[in-house]
């Protein structure tokens, strides 16, 4: 995909989520001009092994992390819905929060999780949440976000014209993100609760997935994406 969009929206469920599936694109629009926004779902406050640590000092700590790595990637505006860890729900009331933002922002771009992807090899499988975010937000932007009687007090109805899903195991759309490896490197690296290891670790390994995102779309980095037209 090579048009910049005037508006975009990125939608996640954890605070370190989107830097990992889509930042080098967040960056390479927000770089272009693009008016870049993020909404994140939950808190992030159960995302350690430590059981010693509070969930509440742990949201505040990565909170902070995220509005870091957010001037990084060069975001117009995050917004954390705060739900707890683990425990989103595709309710009326979530949909409802994301048709307002999507009415609200009127992005002609909105990037998510594929909610379809379960299984990532062996060794890692979809976490709920991700799961739970991404259907919510397809439910939200259509049909929800484009007709006016859902949600009637939500806004007017806004027709995005184009979805992104990341983590996804059927990509048919690239980003050339060459020209932004570097700032996505550095926002993951952000993110210091989720990838403590010293020395770089979390960066070189964006680093290796975005040169193999590359080769599939014939430029040195790149992000896969499964993409959605829809008009509007
Ligand atoms: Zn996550």
């Amino acid at each position: 995909m090579q048009e910049t969009p005037e508006v975009a929206l990125a939608v996640y469920a954890h605070p370190d989520d989107a830097d990992v599936a889509c930042g080098g694109t967040l960056a390479r629009w927000a770089v272009a001009g693009a008016a870049v926004h993020l909404v994140v779902c939950t808190d992030g406050g159960k995302g350690t092994f430590d059981p010693e640590v509070k969930s509440s000092e742990l949201a505040a700590v990565r909170a902070a992390e995220l509005e870091e790595s957010s001037a990084l990637i060069g975001l117009a505006s995050v917004v954390n819905l705060g739900y707890p860890d683990g425990e989103l729900v595709d309710s009326d009331s979530f949909r409802e929060v994301l048709v307002r933002t999507v009415r609200r922002l009127r992005p002609g771009v909105v990037c998510g999780h594929d909610p379809t992807a379960m299984f990532f090899g062996q060794e890692y499988f979809n976490h709920r949440d991700h799961r739970i975010a991404g259907a919510a937000l397809l439910d939200a932007v259509v049909p929800a976000a484009a007709l006016p009687l859902y949600f009637p007090s939500a806004g007017p109805a806004h027709q995005v014209a184009t979805v992104l899903l990341s983590g996804t195991l059927e990509p048919d759309e690239w980003v050339d993100v060459s020209g932004t490896i570097d700032r996505k490197a550095a926002a993951v690296e952000c993110h210091r609760t989720q990838f403590a290891e010293p020395g770089g670790w979390a960066g070189e390994a964006i680093r290796l997935r975005a040169e193999e995102e590359g080769r599939r779309a014939g430029v040195p980095f790149a992000e896969g994406f499964r993409r959605l037209t829809l008009g509007g």
